[in-house]
């Protein structure tokens, strides 16, 4: 199949998640061809999903409409961005920080998929979880994973923009995460076909600068936290300055940032007084 173009580690991914070989399965049966494996799929629906992936340029993560992301499995669709993996470190971030918190309040805004809310419902569930985002058949979908994988969750969910919806609670927020979209208009057209083509330009186009959406969510942090509350913001590799900055004259507390797995300046954090 991988003769027919694409790259192998998406073959690969394709093999583990859709058909359950996994990479050390797969380097068993090399070492020794006589042992067989079975899949998990017809080998037809395997090539089916491949063609239309190299034709395409459909993600793999909507073609079987999963994606793993830290220990969880999400249902994904083209409603929502596929969770990246870079976005999994912020919740080490965030539960480090509120580790002294045993009943507090929690919002992702601009849930997606739910990947943040669901695991956040997941590692504090004694806390009090929000889930907001402007789409609603996104909204649908973070539902969906919600229930799916954390039943019992104590999360709200509301759409609309980004703090607006929270009014009621505004002042009560221990923990605050997003992965806004953040990409500058102009280089929206220079992404793979896989991202432009596929994933909901709603999600990715961070307005001229790229900061739109994090200027309001910044913002809306110093009414929205309650006192000591923290705000994790995922940014562009190339805004780290200019979000923390932002965070310090909305006169924030504790303005630090955190790399991402390449080495890259990609988390802003901070607390209100
Ligand atoms: N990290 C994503 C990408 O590079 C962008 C996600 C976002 O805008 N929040 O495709």
């Amino acid at each position: 199949m991988i003769s027919k173009g694409g790259r192998k580690v998406d073959f690969d991914w394709l093999l583990d998640i859709a058909a359950g070989v996994s990479w050390s399965k797969l380097q068993s049966i090399i070492l020794n061809p006589e042992n067989f494996i079975s899949l998990e799929i017809e080998t037809e629906e395997l090539e089916v999903i491949w063609e239309s992936h190299i034709k395409d340029k459909t993600p793999l993560q909507y073609l079987i409409s999963k994606c793993p992301w830290r220990d969880i499995e999400l249902e994904v669709s083209e409603e929502a961005l596929i969770p990246r993996q870079e976005t999994e470190l912020m919740i080490d971030f965030a539960l480090k920080k509120v580790s002294n918190i045993d009943r507090g309040r929690w919002a992702d805004l601009g849930t997606g998929s739910g990947a943040i809310a669901v695991s956040l419902a997941k590692s504090l569930p004694d806390w009090n979880g929000h889930a907001l985002d402007i789409s609603n058949e996104a909204l649908g979908l973070a539902k969906k994973n919600l229930k799916s994988i954390v039943p019992n969750a104590n999360v709200k969910f509301a759409s609309g923009d980004w703090w607006e919806p929270l009014k009621r609670w505004w002042g009560s927020f221990d923990l605050v995460l997003s992965n806004p979209p953040y990409i500058p208009s102009g280089l929206i057209e220079e992404l793979e076909p896989v991202v432009k083509n596929h994933e909901p330009r709603i999600a990715l186009d961070g307005g001229e600068d790229g900061m739109k959406a994090s200027r309001a969510i910044i913002l809306g942090a110093s009414n929205g936290l309650a006192k000591g509350g923290w705000l994790i913001l995922e940014h562009h590799y190339d805004q780290s300055e200019k979000i923390t900055n932002l965070m310090k004259k909305t006169g924030m507390e504790e303005v630090s940032f955190e790399k991402d797995l390449s080495g890259i300046n990609r988390y802003a954090i901070c607390r209100k007084k």
